[in-house]
């Protein structure tokens, strides 16, 4: 088994590095730019490290999670369809993983114990706090009830903003997401509404889009009714980065309102998982640039 010392130096079997690796488990994988954004930045810093795909459908997550540990790997992000399931296959999982229930990376320590993290929601509240928006108090209306969306509220939830309104194309999912919340976060207020329109009749400070509408190849999609305005005044964050300018993001702007897209959530919550694995600063310019070329080369942007 391959191990390497806690700040990520590259270990020595003799004379010979030994290449650390890291693994990115989903399922299917397609074209994503994680292997290029953490390749890039293992190679601005030096490190003997490498990020590979690892597509793994979910009758062989378990023996997947149990092969990192065996075959030396220093941990793997996780994306869909295994961020809930792989809670129950680590050692231990971080507060905010058990607070979302679900995780993005996983963590092997040096004794070899798996340790499921999630920083998803700290990549979504970067963009907002370079921006210097406020979040306490805030009236945000989330759109949206998968997996995405349970990260992004429990980040609002974290920074106590005042309100959160769900609106999800399946209301059902909608109402559990409220459930959810409102159990884990006792006087935050959270309401589901099932038309968008009906949102709006109180201010707006923020409005994201979680959902996957307006994801290539859907890309002519946005989950915002055409003619409806756009609150006034509000940020609109859209979590879907391919294509980097969506449907969604056009609407608003169009509005007048200021937006955010979602590729900077996606480097942050590598950059955090990257620092996790290696003990390094990331180099968060470098990674953006990476994943930026990426997605152009697969021609989606
Ligand atoms: P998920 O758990 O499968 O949930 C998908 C959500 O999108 C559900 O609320 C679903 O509604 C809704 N939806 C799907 N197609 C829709 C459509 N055509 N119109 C309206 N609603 C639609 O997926 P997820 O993990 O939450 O991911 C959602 C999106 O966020 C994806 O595009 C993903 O790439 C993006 N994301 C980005 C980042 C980032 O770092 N930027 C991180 C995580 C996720 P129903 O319940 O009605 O099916």
């Amino acid at each position: 088994m391959r191990r390497a010392g806690p700040g990520g130096e590259p270990f020595r079997r003799g004379s010979a590095v030994v290449t650390q690796l890291v693994g990115l488990l989903g399922w299917p994988l397609g074209h994503s730019v994680s292997p290029a954004m953490h390749n890039a930045a293992f190679a601005t810093l030096g490190l003997e490290w490498r990020y590979v795909a690892l597509p793994v459908p979910p009758e062989g997550l378990a023996e997947a999670v149990r092969g990192l540990r065996e075959q030396g790997y220093r941990g793997a992000n996780v994306t869909i369809p295994h961020k809930e399931a792989v809670i129950g296959l680590v050692d231990e999982a971080s507060e905010a993983a058990r607070g979302i229930g679900a995780m993005n990376t996983i963590v092997v320590r040096p004794d070899g114990r798996l340790v499921a993290e999630n920083t998803d929601w700290l990549g979504f509240l970067d963009p907002l706090d370079r921006q210097g928006f406020d979040l306490p108090g805030r009236r945000v209306l989330l759109l949206g009830a998968g997996g995405a969306a349970r990260g992004v509220a429990y980040a609002l939830a974290q920074r106590q903003v005042g309100e959160v309104v769900i609106w999800n194309r399946t209301s059902g999912r909608a109402e559990e997401l409220a459930a959810q919340v409102s159990t884990a976060f006792m006087g935050l207020r959270v309401v589901v509404r099932q038309d968008i329109g009906a949102m709006m009749r109180e201010p707006v400070d923020l409005v994201v889009n979680t959902t996957a509408a307006g994801m290539w190849p859907g890309e002519a999609e946005s989950p915002w009714p055409e003619g409806l305005a756009f609150p006034a005044g509000a940020l609109c964050y859209d979590l879907v980065y391919r294509p980097e300018r969506t449907r969604f993001l056009e609407q608003a702007e169009r509005d007048g309102c200021a937006t955010q897209g979602g590729l900077e959530m996606l480097v942050m919550q590598g950059a955090l998982a990257f620092e996790l694995w290696t003990g390094q600063k990331p180099p968060v310019a470098v990674m953006l640039a990476a994943a930026r070329a990426a997605l152009v080369s697969h021609k989606v942007n």
